[in-house]
Order: C-alpha cells, then sequence, then structure tokens
C-alpha cells in the first residue's frame, strides 16, 4: 500500500487534503490522472448500467434530502457504529475493530492490552454528518449529508414510474458523494468520511427477486474481472443471518485481496420491499406498482449492488501495480486495462529538432481528437516512456527521423514493450481497435 500511496502522491493521482494546513484526516484530493482514471471507471459502470441494457435509467438527486429521509431508512436511529475511547491516550477505536486498532502508545499494542489503556465501554455513535438549513440553528433546521446514495432512488421511485416508460423489473442507477462520519479511518482512499458510491436499485415482482439477486452478482463480478482485476484476487462473500442487515435477506460482498486483506469492494443486497413500504409510510404516499393491464398490485422488491468509486479504483491500481528489470534498469508500471487508463496514447518525438516536434505536434492533434493523449518532448526517450508507464498508458508514439521521409512512426505498448511501424494515417484506427480488443492482466501469466 505505501509504494501505491507514494506513486498517488508523486505522479500526481491522489493528494492528502488540505495538506498545507497539515492535512485533514481521511479526505484526500484527486489530481489529475486521478481525476481521469475515476472519470474511468464511473463511465465503465454507467456503460454497463446505462449503454449495455435497456432496463436501468440515470438518476442524480440531492446530497441533503428531507430529514424524514432517514428516519424512514433508520439511518437516525440504527446508523451507528459501537465507540470506545482510551481515557489514556485520548484516542478511539471502533469496538467490533479493535482486534485490528493500535494503541496510541509504544510500543504499539491493541488497545486494553497494557496495564495504562482505561478503555471506556461502547457507545453507539451515529455516523451521519449533521448541518443546518436556513440562517439560524433551530429546531427543525437539522438536515444530513447523506450517507449513502440509494435513498435518493426511492425518493423518486414514483416519479420515475410515471415519466420513464418503465415498470418492473427495472432499475435506476446514481453516482454520487456520500458521507460518514467514520471512526476507523487510515489505509488511504479505502474509507474516507466523503467518498463516492455507485449504486443501483433494480425493482422487481416479489417473486423474481431471488433470480435477479443472482444476476447481479454475476454481472458485477462480470465488470470487475472484464475491467482487468485478476479472478483470484476477487471472490463473492456471502453474509451469515448474524451479519445481514434488519432488511436484507441475501447479501454477498464482492471481495478484492488488498494489501491490507480481503476486503468489501462493494455490497450487492436484496432488499426486499423495507425501503419503499417505509417511505410510503412516512410519506403517506403511495409507493405500489399497478399494472395496468392485470389491476395487479405490489410493492416492488428490491435488489441493489451497492459499490465505492474510489475503493474500485483502489483495487484497479493495487492489481496494476508492477515492478519489472528493462535491460538492467527497474521501471514501475501500471498495468491498467486501456479503457481505465487515464491517458490512452503519448506522443513523443525522439529528438528536439529536425522537424520532429512539428510532425510530433500535428500527430497530437489529430489523436487528441479521439483519445486522451499527452505530449511530451522534455528529456531521453527512455525516462519519457517511464513516466508513461507509471501512469499506466499503454501506447506511445514515437516521431523519429524516418517518419519525415515515409509519414510512418512507431507505437509502442506498455506491457509487452513490442514496437510496431506503422503509417500515420493508421495510427488513429489501430489504436482504437487496440481499445476495443478483450484484455487480460499481463500479471496472470507471471
Ligand atoms: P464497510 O463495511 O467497509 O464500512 P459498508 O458495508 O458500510 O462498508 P455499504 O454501506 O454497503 O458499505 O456501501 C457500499 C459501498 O460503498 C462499499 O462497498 C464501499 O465500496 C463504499 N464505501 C462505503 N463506505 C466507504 C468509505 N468510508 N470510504 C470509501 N468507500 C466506502
Amino acid at each position: 500500500m505505501d509504494k501505491i500511496v507514494s506513486l498517488c502522491k508523486r505522479r500526481g493521482f491522489v493528494l492528502p487534503s488540505s495538506e498545507i494546513y497539515g492535512g485533514l484526516g481521511s479526505s484526500y484530493d484527486y489530481a489529475h490522472y486521478g481525476v481521469l482514471l475515476k472519470n474511468n471507471v464511473k463511465g465503465q459502470w454507467w456503460r454497463a448500467m446505462l449503454q449495455e441494457r435497456d432496463d436501468v435509467v440515470a438518476l442524480d438527486s440531492a446530497i441533503i434530502q428531507h430529514p424524514r429521509t432517514w428516519e424512514a431508512s433508520g439511518h437516525l436511529a440504527g446508523f451507528t457504529d459501537p465507540l470506545v475511547d482510551c481515557r489514556t491516550c485520548k484516542l478511539r477505536f471502533r469496538a467490533d475493530l479493535i482486534d485490528q486498532a493500535q494503541c496510541g502508545r509504544k510500543p504499539s499494542k491493541h488497545p486494553g492490552e497494557t496495564p495504562d489503556c482505561d478503555l471506556t465501554g461502547a457507545r453507539d455513535f451515529n455516523l451521519m454528518f449533521e448541518t443546518t438549513i436556513g440562517p439560524v440553528a433551530e429546531e427543525g433546521s437539522t438536515v444530513y449529508l447523506r450517507p449513502e446514495t440509494a435513498q435518493g432512488i426511492f425518493l423518486n421511485f414514483k416519479s420515475y414510474l410515471q415519466f420513464s416508460r418503465k415498470k418492473p423489473p427495472f432499475g435506476i442507477a446514481q453516482i454520487g458523494k456520500s458521507f460518514r462520519n467514520e471512526i476507523t479511518t487510515g489505509n488511504f482512499i479505502f474509507r474516507m468520511r466523503e467518498f463516492e458510491q455507485m449504486e443501483m436499485e433494480f425493482f422487481v415482482p416479489p417473486d423474481e427477486a431471488e433470480r435477479w439477486f443472482g444476476h447481479w452478482l454475476e454481472q458485477r463480478m462480470n465488470w470487475y474481472t472484464a475491467l482487468g482485476l485478476r479472478p483470484d484476487h476477487l471472490r463473492l462473500r456471502a453474509h451469515d443471518q448474524q451479519e445481514l442487515s434488519h432488511y436484507s435477506s441475501a447479501t454477498s460482498d464482492v471481495e478484492y485481496l488488498f494489501p491490507i486483506g480481503w476486503s468489501e469492494l462493494e455490497g450487492i443486497a436484496n432488499r426486499g420491499d423495507f425501503d419503499l413500504t417505509q417511505h410510503a409510510q412516512f410519506s403517506g404516499q403511495k409507493l405500489d406498482y399497478v399494472d395496468t393491464a392485470s389491476g395487479e398490485r405490489y410493492i416492488p422488491h428490491v435488489i441493489e449492488p451497492a459499490a465505492g468509486a474510489d475503493r474500485a479504483l483502489l483495487a484497479f491500481l493495487v492489481d496494476a501495480y508492477d515492478e519489472d528489470q528493462i535491460e538492467g534498469e527497474s521501471r514501475t508500471v501500471l498495468r491498467l486495462h486501456p479503457a481505465l487508463a487515464p491517458v490512452k496514447v503519448a506522443v513523443l518525438p525522439l529528438v528536439r529538432k529536425d522537424g520532429q516536434p512539428e510532425l510530433a505536434g500535428e500527430v497530437y492533434r489529430d489523436l487528441r481528437e479521439r483519445f486522451q493523449t499527452e505530449y511530451d518532448e522534455g528529456g531521453a526517450i527512455g525516462r519519457r516512456y517511464r513516466r508513461q508507464d507509471e501512469i499506466g498508458t499503454p501506447w506511445a508514439v514515437t516521431i523519429d527521423h524516418q517518419s519525415l521521409e515515409d509519414r510512418t512512426v512507431t507505437l509502442r505498448d506498455r506491457d509487452s514493450l513490442a514496437q510496431e511501424r506503422i503509417a500515420i494515417a493508421e495510427l488513429g484506427e489501430e489504436i482504437e481497435r487496440r481499445l476495443r480488443a478483450p484484455w487480460r492482466s499481463p500479471k496472470l501469466e507471471s
């Protein structure tokens, strides 16, 4: 993990937030390549949800919703973690994760293991961030930053039935920021207080819920492997009865083998009719579905794949990170799926003279119409390749003296290091073709 954190900072993927003020716990800023990478992760999720299907529609709901939302959803009463304080070292721990926590003093042990540890009993701590609406903090003005995007979908269910011309089974998908005042933090962007979720609520006739639950387990696993995550680092883990949320009849987590061990990437739950029933009761609105043909009336059941954009991005980074040797020199390379790579192609003149930069500029301006492209003429060519390898750019185009004679260039592959000579006129099509081709992590072979 240290290597990933350091690469992210060095090359401008993810930076600690508010660093000039000493940082703010578990908050991170996405820098240039991080923005590009995260956009690609989210773009691929939208693609799988919207473009490749015709039974899911999109939503972008407000972050601050009516406070009754969180009464109905159960978050106000139950979205808590058990918190333990140490009166000696003044640190706070999650009671259920105390085995993994470290005491504040040296030599570091688990909280409660030294005679000086003075732990309080566990108290419930609500994870929602509170704020107030309007100029005066008065009764009734308290609102919450959403701790999940899902509820915005349930609040809009009725409107979607009216305008979207969909009927169950159909889904509403949303990507957006969520906020949780997490107690146990650390592990880089794995657990933050402000993060992005990619959630979809799939509404189905009650007797079809089990089948659709299976469908979404399969779809979501396929999404991660198609984007290159190594299958032996990915697994589905079903929650046992004790672990299940009160509303869920079945939940499975997609887990990835992070450097911190197997951890949740995404939760897929069969939520039954809990949410729509609750919101119907609290709002006094009817949220059932009436089939106009058969007259059948029911509250749809809901299958929810709930993923984290940041955790997915971290898994893709961890899975892609590699070090190898080229001609006795070590290189760091991100073996990202080309569809996820922040930059698809780099254009590099071999030397900064003899008309090469001019021709390279022409190639660059042409390619950037179609792909995220970078131009770099500074420094030795080897160093420039290394720089692109480190940010995961799958292809580099090099312009040399021959290019000026016959309008051909070399196309270098990040993983195989193969360099092919190709006509400038065919470059765009060739890169397009490579981007569409199925891709498999070269780390699987090694
Ligand atoms: P955890 O058990 O790790 O706290 P959770 O089960 O509470 O996660 P969900 O409520 O199911 O998480 O949220 C769905 C997804 O949102 C998670 O699988 C994860 O990818 C992401 N997520 C949740 N909390 C955070 C966080 N604090 N930072 C980053 N991503 C998060």
